[in-house]
């Protein structure tokens, strides 16, 4: 059975977000102060720095340090929850990388971002990705998915749930000061978060 490789995880991500960083940039430019991109950037290269020095270090190990350069190098409002998401991952990840661990790892880390943020799922944030994501997981594990299956459908889950920010009005950071106006616009947070699923899916070994 295939398991998460958190370092590869990390990896990922990482080169998903340098290859979306435009335009994580362009829609935080639509409702936000357009640095969505160049935060998450910043962050993940340190990320994934810190993880030459760190060779065989456990997934807990990882995510742990992970989640610190996240909350300090990232800035804005995301690089808190994203590192507030890998802490609370970590701890999950301590009883293993099968990907039932994982999924609860996952909802975990969630909560978390959930509890920080003080964000619902509608308020148009990187929790409308995440949430449906999570909820994929767990109803694919509950009907005997694999691994690769159950991560395939989280994703799909993801993209959904960020394409369904565009109409919401945001009520949570930066671009709910816009009101209204902020209808109409897929939210930076959720195309991050949807980026944080597929690079799970892609580090399963
Ligand atoms: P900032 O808004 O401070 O410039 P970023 O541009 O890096 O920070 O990140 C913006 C993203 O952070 C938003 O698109 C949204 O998804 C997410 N976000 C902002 N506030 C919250 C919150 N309270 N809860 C969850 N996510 C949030
Ligand atoms: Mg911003």
């Amino acid at each position: 059975m295939a398991k998460l490789n958190a370092a590869a995880w990390v990896r990922s991500y990482a080169a998903l977000i340098d290859q979306r960083a435009a335009e994580l940039t362009a829609l935080d430019a639509a409702i936000g102060d357009a640095d969505h991109g160049i935060n998450m950037q910043r962050g993940l290269a340190a990320a994934v720095a810190a993880l030459a020095d760190a060779p065989g270090a456990s997934a807990t190990e990882v995510c742990k340090q992970t989640g610190m350069i996240l909350v300090r190098t990232v800035g804005g409002a995301s690089g808190p929850l994203y590192g507030t998401f890998f802490l609370r991952v970590a701890d999950g990840l301590e009883s293993g990388t099968d990907v039932t661990t994982f999924a609860k790892a996952f909802r975990a880390g969630l909560e978390a971002v959930m509890a920080r943020g003080k964000a619902e799922r509608g308020d148009k944030t990187m929790v409308d990705a995440l949430a449906p994501a999570a909820d994929c997981l767990d109803r694919q594990l509950a009907v005997g998915s694999g691994p690769a299956t159950a991560l395939e459908a989280a994703v799909a889950a993801a993209e959904a749930g960020r394409k369904a920010t565009a109409p919401m009005q945001a009520r949570k950071g930066r671009a709910s000061y816009l009101g209204e106006r902020s209808v109409g616009h897929i939210d930076p947070g959720a195309m991050s978060a949807m980026l944080l699923v597929r690079a799970a899916r892609q580090a399963l070994r």
